[in-house]
């Protein structure tokens, strides 16, 4: 069945644009996305596709709603905090009410190398909303070996940065950013908060370079990093040289992250509602840069050898090498949640 302008009635205004029309319309209607991570960045990346037409959309979360969330998450409300909603089901049952359509499938979950490639092998694009590296590099590797594009997206502070990142075409993710930060060195938004503006205008970077991609209009992407700080008014495009050698991911489809070499491991404690988290992109953390961050958020002490954060229910004990153990919970997704939004990763 092939849809005409009038099914399509409620995007004439889109259609208007160059390079949509009718049949732009179409392409969006029998594409799919995957939505990772449906936070500010997440909200704003789904809420995007959803009214613009694309026809399925998956939208993938750990997390739960929190009052604190609704600054710059732009999906949520009062009420689905107080029905305790996990944020991908919360932004689901509000997207089909914006545009009923469409597919929205929630997917409530942790995104590990287990899972990330049945989330997204049958996508044509991935938007990355996800709040930490480790899910960056899973979908790096995952997108390169099963040859879908991805638009990348990170925001923090009063700042935020943006590049598609095409499989075999141009830089890719690893010629971005070839060594990944320790844990605890980069700030997260827990300790450095962000600007409920700078998602806004990262996720819309993002959505317009997925509508470009769906509607076969691949020659416009505009294929440099884009930094933007909203409060400096700072917006700078730059260039990123594809690597000289050969690269590990394209080149030696070797996925050390897919394959699980480099998984943050949780394992309850027996006997204890602990988890262990241990990353396995282990570095020295810094005790007292990291102290700095977590006081405003909670009661800090630290010694030579070990950082204990208290932000009830939970307490983290944490070790220089990047180990840590969270008390007040036996779940290994909280406590992985936990770790990432303050020491991060
Ligand atoms: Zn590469």
């Amino acid at each position: 069945m092939t849809e005409t302008s009038e099914d399509f009635a409620r995007y004439s205004r889109q259609m208007l644009v160059a390079n949509m029309g009718v049949a732009g319309q179409q392409r969006l209607h029998r594409s799919r996305a995957l939505v990772l991570g449906v936070g500010a960045l997440g909200t704003a990346l789904a809420s995007g596709l959803v009214r613009a037409g694309v026809g399925y959309v998956r939208l993938v979360d750990r997390d739960f709603i929190e009052l604190h969330n609704l600054q710059r998450q732009t999906l949520f409300d009062e009420e689905d905090i107080a029905a305790n909603l996990p944020k991908a089901v919360a932004a689901a049952q509000k997207l089909t009410k914006i545009n009923s359509s469409v597919t929205v499938e929630p997917v409530v979950a942790d995104v590990t190398h287990r899972n990330i490639e049945s989330l997204m092998k049958d996508c044509d694009v991935v938007l990355d909303g996800s709040d930490n590296f480790e899910v960056r590099m899973l979908l790096a590797e995952a997108c390169a070996k099963h040859a879908v594009p991805w638009i990348y997206g990170a925001v923090i502070s009063t700042y935020g940065v943006t590049m598609p990142i095409l499989p075999s075409d141009g830089p890719c993710f690893h010629a971005l950013l070839p060594n990944l930060p320790a844990p605890g060195s980069m700030p997260t938004c827990e300790t450095a908060g962000v600007l409920g503006t700078v998602p806004q205008v990262i996720a819309a970077l993002q959505v317009t370079e997925a509508l470009k991609l769906l509607t076969g209009n691949r020659e416009l992407l505009c294929r440099e990093l884009r930094y933007l700080d909203v409060w400096s008014g700072e917006f700078i495009s730059v260039t990123v040289p594809e690597t000289t050698e050969p690269c590990p991911i394209c080149h030696g489809r070797h996925y050390e992250y897919l394959n699980g070499e480099h998984a943050t491991r949780a394992t309850a404690l027996c006997g204890r509602s602990a988890v262990q988290v241990h990353p396995q992109h282990a570095g020295d953390i810094d005790f007292r840069t990291l102290a700095d961050r977590l006081t405003p958020l909670g009661e800090v002490v630290y010694n030579a050898y070990l950082l204990r954060f208290t932000a009830p229910p939970h307490e983290m004990v944490l070790f220089r090498n990047g180990r840590a153990i969270i008390h007040g919970t036996g779940d290994e997704g909280a406590a992985r949640a936990f770790y990432s939004r303050y020491v991060g990763q």
